[in-house]
């Protein structure tokens, strides 16, 4: 059950990935978190990936998190007469509110909002990128552009404005259904695709209540700019360079993937790095070495979670895909500048007993070379701050909730046991020994670091720490 590796691994499922067999494959190959990916499939395919998860946890015994991806405002393009068009660099082209089949001349672009927000000699991006349209002029129906990159162009590609702020909300109507669905599905966390400001997640929170966690999607620039509100309303962060490299240009997404993890880590919230991590092993069972070097990075950068999507959804190689990423993973956390890395990044506790407490169990464990860091926690929050202290022993959470259990899956470094709360000091003691025992962590006569709340299951009161042994009779308990 222990895995060494702290850096944690997101496996998008999908056609390649949706029996029992090949998921309970993923899970043992290190996956740690499943993302069902609601831009795809129906509600019922999406029910039976979140049961057949339920079933791997229940056999493995590990707690699993499980994230739905919203798809968000998505802009496309309507549908051409000859289903595609070739554009050819320099001519007219003309986007408008007529729902008459395009053509090479005009396409319909069904999103009244855009007409009010664009401006000419801005760039309009269709196709992930590939074909760029210099706006020319813009009326409350149509917008005349020249090609800048011509490219081939078909139904329903999708379009990017990098230069507006689009007064859409970052939650569809269709988003609004899948949140309720996924909601009630009882998944432990929900991504939102294309935040554009705090109040996107603040419209989220007012939905969730509290009944996921909520990871925002930084992939438009305006999100980069106002990270650190977005981070303050999030519970986790994703940086989604998938179209954060159409939004942006695509050499400023290793500066800003490094911005966002360093911001996400001082504010103490998991932080994923998402999108092509792996992209050649869709249909070959080898990375390329550059692919390699692009999940190392991430890992030394001390991020929480890495995530494969058409590699473990819809590829040729899913297990390897996995496999792949816990070897470098491991490599990398092995080495000893990742540490001295880490340690370099320090981030000082802030004013609050859970950091005081978390920072004095680093530094005790480290001292007396203890096994384990153990904490008790209801809510998560104390084994979130104890996680954003990135301490080298390793951490084990014991929490009586299932559902923060799964939540803190995706959490650098957290090993969490679902286990009843202590019910007085002495059982607390007890329990950590014997968990750390029974999982691998400690032998007898080693000892432990625990850190927990008194009164016992009151939430926000972290205030202990103790040092234990593992004694013999903890073995038998
Ligand atoms: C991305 O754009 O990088 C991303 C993760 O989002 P999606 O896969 O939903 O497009």
């Amino acid at each position: 059950m222990h895995r060494r590796r702290r850096t944690r691994i997101i496996a998008t499922l999908g056609p390649a990935s949706n029996s029992f067999e090949m998921i309970e494959k993923l899970s043992n190959a290190g996956a740690d978190v499943f993302r069902i990916n609601m831009s795809h499939g129906t509600y019922q395919e999406a029910s039976k990936l979140y049961s057949t998860v339920r079933e791997v946890e229940k056999k493995t015994g590990r707690p699993i998190g499980i994230l739905a991806d919203m798809q968000g405002p998505k802009l496309r393009v309507g549908v051409f007469k000859n289903d595609k068009e070739l554009l050819e660099t320099g001519q007219q082209f003309i986007l408008d509110m007529d729902e008459t089949p395009g053509s090479s001349k005009r396409v319909n672009l069904p999103h009244s909002e855009i007409y009010q927000v664009v401006q000419p000699n801005t760039e309009l991006l269709i196709n992930d990128g590939k074909i760029r349209l210099n706006i020319e002029k813009v009326t409350a129906t149509k917008i005349t552009t020249t090609v800048v990159i011509g490219g081939e162009i078909s139904d329903r590609k999708g379009v990017n404005v990098p230069s507006a702020i689009l007064p859409l909300a970052a939650l569809t109507e269709k988003d609004k259904k899948d949140l309720v669905f996924s909601l009630d599905l009882g998944v432990d966390w929900v991504a939102l695709s294309f935040v554009q400001r705090p109040e996107d997640v603040q419209e989220a929170i007012d939905i969730v209540k509290g009944r996921a966690a909520i990871m925002s999607k930084i992939e438009k620039p305006s999100a980069v700019h106002e990270i650190d509100s977005i981070i303050a309303l999030s519970d986790g962060i994703m940086v989604a360079r998938g179209d954060m490299g159409v939004e942006l240009p695509m050499e400023q997404v290793p500066a800003k993937q490094k911005k966002i993890i360093r911001h996400a880590r001082r504010a103490g919230i998991p932080v994923v790095v998402a999108t092509q991590m792996l992209e050649s092993m869709i249909t070959e069972a080898v990375p390329t070495r550059a692919e390699v070097s692009d999940v190392a990075n991430a890992v030394f950068d001390g991020a929480d979670a890495i995530m494969l999507s058409a590699e473990s959804a819809a590829g040729n190689y899913p297990e390897e895909a996995v496999t792949t990423m816990n070897r470098i993973a491991l490599t990398v956390e092995g080495e000893p500048s990742y540490l001295r890395q880490l340690a370099k990044d320090e981030l000082p506790p802030e004013a609050t007993t859970a950091d005081a407490i978390s920072a004095a169990a680093k530094q005790v464990a480290t001292t007396i070379e203890a096994n384990a860091i153990v904490t008790y926690t209801g809510s998560g929050s104390t084994a979130l701050r104890a996680a954003r202290s990135r301490p080298e022993t390793p951490l084990l959470v014991l929490s009586p909730n299932i559902s923060t259990a799964r939540r803190l899956a995706l959490v650098w470094g957290l090993n969490c046991v679902y286990s009843q709360d202590a019910v007085n000091f002495q059982d607390m003691i007890d329990k950590a020994c014997n968990i750390c025992h029974e999982y691998g962590y400690a032998a007898v006569n080693d000892r432990i670091v625990i850190m927990a709340g008194m009164p016992f299951g009151t939430p926000g009161k972290t205030n202990v720490l103790r040092i234990s042994r593992v004694l013999d009779y903890h073995v038998n308990i």
